[in-house]
């Protein structure tokens, strides 16, 4: 049995602890007020290989290692012990994502906005509450709810999202996703240092359809 096996869309990590996770209904209540909570402070935002991919377009790179060779993304080990991109917040005022925009409404509250919304905003930003957790082990998966932040406001909403349509909404990404988690599983007990794994896996033309790179990747985790 491997040490931690559910691989997760959405765990969303605060200081090392990770916010608590209920099982979610087909219809669950949230409206995000864009507050830009969840976009400060001590939020670790881990991505996948394809919101790598989107991000890397958004800003007209040719490859994705300028990511991080401009420090916007770094690899941290976390689920499976896999390295797995993370977005680094800015740390001047205050910690912030890099890709939140703050703006002043009409009503003079100040409003978070991601730069990256809809087409190139990370899924776990995209799904957010709603996660998806991924067991290999026991060929599972599950849906969750977890509260972007201690305190969201969203969560206080009474307007129904249905989980149905967020999944087919987001089913192409679901399926990039989940793919690449099949990679991080294949790749779980190969020992691979940070270097490797960002070389071989998280730094391609982002000039070349998505597919084909998943492609490439999927092949180069079966002969290694
Ligand atoms: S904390 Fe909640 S309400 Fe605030 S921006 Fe995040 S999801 Fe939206
Ligand atoms: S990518 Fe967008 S939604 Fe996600 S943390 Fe950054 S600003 Fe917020």
């Amino acid at each position: 049995m491997k040490e931690i096996s559910p691989i997760a869309s959405t765990l969303i990590q605060i200081d090392n602890t990770f916010m608590k996770q209920i099982p979610i209904d087909e219809i669950y209540l949230f409206k995000c007020t864009c507050c830009g909570d969840c976009c400060t402070g001590n939020m670790d935002i881990n991505i996948n290989v394809y919101d790598l991919y989107k991000i890397a377009r958004f800003l007209k790179l040719k490859n994705s290692r300028e990511l991080f060779d401009n420090g916007l993304i770094r690899l941290v080990q976390i689920q499976n012990r896999c390295w797995t991109p993370q977005i680094v917040f800015r740390t001047s005022p205050f910690k912030f994502c890099p890709w939140l925009i703050n703006d002043l409404g009409d009503d003079d509250v100040l409003r978070g906005f991601c730069s990256l919304h809809p087409e190139h905003k990370p899924l776990i930003c995209k799904m957010a509450p709603a996660g998806r957790v991924v067991d290999f082990d026991n060929n599972q998966i599950s849906y969750m709810m977890t509260a972007p932040t201690e305190n969201c406001p969203g969560m206080d909403s009474t307007f129904e999202n249905r989980l149905s349509v967020l999944k087919t909404e987001l089913k192409k990404e679901l399926d990039f996703e989940y793919r690449f988690y099949q990679i991080l599983d294949k790749l779980e007990d190969k020992d691979i240092s940070q270097s490797l794994m960002q070389l071989e896996y998280y730094c391609f033309d982002v000039n070349l359809e998505f597919e084909t790179i998943l492609c490439s990747l999927e092949k180069k985790s079966e002969i290694l």
